[in-house]
């Protein structure tokens, strides 16, 4: 009998993981995976200051420091925002294979039990109030009992579905997307890069995120609903056209949740946390960070509910509160600025990116551009003003 079995090694179960443990409960980490880390299926870009606050720095994983983004509209109009600007959204481009790696290590520090290569199938209510979590490992089936379930299981969570917890993504809801780790390409490695555009990227952007002098992340992410071909086939014209002389040395494909905030993340002795909950931001895509927020509020609700013993999803929506009252408005914020977004032709994001072209935008947020655009376009923008100031 553990206190909590947390599903899922990603930074969001690692965190949760470590969290409960270091409040001293009886905590198991499964992955199904037989390496944490691996394969990456991310750009790696996060805000500095947020990764601070959750974990101690080390350049282990950090592949890359970048000082600002550079963000390019259909027609080729440049928004840099540069150096001195504080609360940056990007800021690392990290090593996710030695950084998942190192989070779930601090889990097992902190007196967590793990398991890799283990999935978890199922789970059924037991009549001491405990559930009996189903797990397979090399073929072989057995099942371990818990007081709290933390699903940590990613876009295709099964915990949640399991749990009855509607995380159901329409085909306007997820991401499809497509990375290539190129070499031999020329940036600039002190940016990021965004582009944007309905022909290029339909319902979502590509990405260059720099890994070094001369090799970055290059990834596009488009909504099916709205996409007219195969993300891959995006950004083979895209690179063929700017950046044909690299060389792919690494692929990865996934999606990214992008429907908002979900009406609830928990479920009797369940709660979910980071992408299984559909935590990424639905705007930038970025996850990383959020998940890591939610697994220390699900930590650290899991050990109230064990001091209590009540496991009832009465009591875990604690946890909804704490995640909706902190990203949990952001999200909901960037879905609504999202759809507005999505009905935007190209001429339209060419005429709110001349608008301010060259100005000095004094952070790295999407709530910066957003209120910049805001003042110089008041019209097209009047009705999400209230969500920005
Ligand atoms: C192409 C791409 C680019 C991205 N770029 C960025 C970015 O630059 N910045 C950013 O912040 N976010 C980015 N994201 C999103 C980010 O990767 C996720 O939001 C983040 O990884 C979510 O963390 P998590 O812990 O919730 O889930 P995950 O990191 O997905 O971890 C889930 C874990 O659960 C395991 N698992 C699944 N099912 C089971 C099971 N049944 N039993 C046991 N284990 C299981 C999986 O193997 C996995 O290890 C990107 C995503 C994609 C696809």
């Amino acid at each position: 009998m553990y206190d909590v079995v947390v599903v899922g090694a990603g930074p969001g179960g690692s965190t949760a993981a470590r969290i409960a443990a270091e409040k001293g409960l009886n905590v198991l980490l499964v992955e199904k995976r037989q390496e944490v880390g691996t394969p990456v299926r991310c750009a790696e870009g996060v805000s500095k200051e947020a990764i601070e606050k959750f974990v101690e720095i080390d350049r282990k994983w950090i592949a890359a420091e970048v000082t600002g983004a550079k963000i390019y509209a259909p027609d080729g109009t440049e928004i840099v925002m540069a150096e001195e600007m504080a609360g940056n959204e990007v800021g690392y481009v990290l090593e996710r294979k030695v950084f998942d790696r190192h989070l779930a290590r601090l889990a097992v520090r902190a007196g967590a039990d793990m398991i890799v290569k283990t999935t978890a199938t199922g789970m059924k209510k037991k009549e001491n109030g405990a559930v009996e979590v189903f797990l397979r490992k090399m073929g072989e089936e057995f099942t371990v009992d818990a007081k709290i379930v933390i699903g940590a299981d990613g876009v295709e969570s099964r915990i949640g579905k399991l749990a009855g917890i509607d995380t159901t993504l329409k085909l306007g809801e997820i991401e499809s997307c497509i990375q290539y780790l190129m070499a031999g390409i020329e940036f600039d490695p002190e940016y990021c890069y965004f582009w944007l555009g309905n022909e290029i990227a339909p319902g979502g952007y590509i990405w260059l995120f720099p890994k070094g002098k001369d090799a970055a992340n290059f990834g596009i992410g488009v909504l099916p609903s709205m996409a007219k071909k195969k993300p891959k086939d995006y950004l083979d014209d895209f690179v063929a056209k700017n950046f044909g002389s690299g060389e792919i040395v690494e692929v990865v494909a996934g999606g990214v949740p992008v429907k908002g905030p979900i009406e609830t993340a928990v479920a009797d002795n369940v709660m979910l946390v980071g992408d299984a909950a559909r935590h990424a931001d639905p705007i930038t895509g970025g996850g990383i960070v959020n998940a890591m927020k939610a697994g220390f509020f699900a930590g650290s609700v899991a050990a109230e509910a064990v001091e209590r013993k009540d496991y009832s999803a009465r009591f875990l929506r604690k946890y909804d509160e704490l995640w909706m009252n902190d990203f949990g408005k952001t999200l909901h914020r960037n879905k609504i600025l999202q759809q507005k977004l999505l009905k935007m032709d190209d001429k339209t994001l060419n005429k709110l990116a001349k608008s301010i072209a060259g100005y000095n935008l004094k952070e790295m947020s999407v709530r910066r551009i957003v209120m910049e655009l805001i003042k110089h376009n008041p019209r097209l923008l009047w009705d999400i003003k209230d969500l920005f100031i």
